[in-house]
């Protein structure tokens, strides 16, 4: 079987014989005379595409035999063949991109990679030991710098004598097949399988984007081609956003933040202290507005909108400071309601637990609590003023 992939790795169609077609759990593996198919490899996924216009699920090597995974039986031995040449160009720019991250790593830190992972949405490289974040933007530079150079890509195939003479970056696999070695320029010498773009060019970008401490290496997150492209354009228009939204430059869009967090600071704290002054006065209405009933000052009242942190507090202040209360409380807010039921420590026949249970049903609501202090949600924010009125019908019996 001839590899199309190795010898021009541009290659988006092309026209082949079928020499075998096995079929397993109701789909065709299909082996051709020649492919531009890649199987995967060197951490790269494999090709699909189309064969005989039918989806090529899965391409796959078995035996230095390459299948490819169709749902059809493709009628005639002669098909043409295409590649998914988007994803075949997404994955030879991934994989590429961590070829040339490992070489500058290991020529600038003599750093070596110790794990790869290619995916659909980013892709990884472990390189030894712990890197710092300007150690890593060298390399991002660098790395930029090598597809500036436009570096061609040189592909060896070296014979087993010729091999022994040849220093490479890491340890070769252990295989009788013919060994390819990837050289790029000076930066770069190592044995892969892959199907890589033609020079580091092509590449356009490289950008890192995030990394951590990962066992005893540093796992860095990278894009490349046009994810790195898309990514770019995409952070673009947030930062410009963000910058308008914060009538900042860039290079002080930090600056705008931390001022702008500064004042909400200021104003939470401003706020506290206002919320005790009127809490205060809030605490005297509450309590004059309370109505005797067996002994008990009944107090109701229904809020809209008002923060429940507020209210809250307000309902421990006076069940804490005063005795015989009940607090009866709805808070209609937005799609909700909210219902606080609370006594005074020293009313023990009056069980607010048990009460708020009866009056939730009217709001549609659920919730409980403690004896001196209940709490509930509901959906029905019609039948407050209703709840509140029975749970008074309740007390009074
Ligand atoms: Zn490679």
């Amino acid at each position: 079987m001839e590899k199309l992939f190795y010898k021009d790795q541009y290659i988006k169609n092309f026209t082949a014989n079928i020499l075998e077609i096995k079929e397993i759990d109701k789909k065709f593996h299909i082996y051709l005379d020649k492919t531009a198919f890649f199987p995967g490899g060197g951490g790269q996924f494999c090709d699909l595409g189309e064969i005989d216009g039918n989806k090529v699920f899965n391409v796959y090597e078995e035996d230095g035999k390459i299948y490819h995974v169709l749902d059809i039986k493709p009628k005639d031995s002669l098909v043409k063949c295409s590649i998914d040449w988007d994803r075949r160009e997404d994955g030879m720019h991934q994989h590429f991109a961590q070829h040339v991250l490992s070489g500058c790593f290991y020529t600038k830190y003599k750093a070596n990679t110790t794990g790869i992972h290619i995916g659909k949405d980013f892709s990884t490289v472990d390189i030894k030991g712990y890197l710092e974040e300007d150690q890593i933007r060298n390399i991002e530079i660098y790395a930029n710098e090598v597809i500036r150079q436009n570096i061609p890509l040189t592909i060896l195939t070296p014979s087993k004598e010729e091999l022994d003479n040849i220093y490479l970056r890491r340890d070769l696999p252990n295989t009788d097949e013919e060994i390819r070695i990837v050289k790029i320029g000076d930066l770069d010498i190592n044995a892969c399988c892959g199907v890589h773009p033609k020079s580091t060019g092509e590449l356009r970008l490289i950008k890192i984007k995030r990394w951590e401490k990962n066992r005893q290496s540093t796992r860095i997150e990278f894009l490349s081609g046009k994810r790195a492209i898309d990514d770019v354009l995409r952070r673009d228009i947030y930062l410009t956003k963000a910058c308008k939204y914060l009538k900042s430059k860039e290079e002080d869009l930090l600056k705008a933040i931390n001022n702008l967090e500064e004042k909400i600071d200021k104003v939470i704290k401003d706020r506290k202290k206002l919320e005790n002054i009127v809490s205060k006065y809030e605490e005297k209405e509450l309590i004059e507005s309370g109505k005797l009933i067996n002994d008990i000052i009944v107090i109701s009242k229904i809020y809209e909108n008002e923060d429940i942190r507020y209210i809250s507090k307000l309902v421990n202040k006076i069940t804490e400071e005063h005795k015989n209360i009940v607090l009866l409380i709805g808070n209609d807010s937005k799609e909700k309601v909210n219902l606080v039921f609370a006594s005074s420590k020293d009313l023990k026949d009056l069980n607010m637990n048990s009460l708020i249970k009866k009056v939730l049903p009217v709001v549609n609501g659920k919730g409980g609590g403690s004896s001196n202090l209940a709490q509930g949600a509901g959906s029905n924010n019609e039948n407050l003023d209703e709840a509140i009125k029975l749970a008074i019908k309740i007390i009074k019996n």
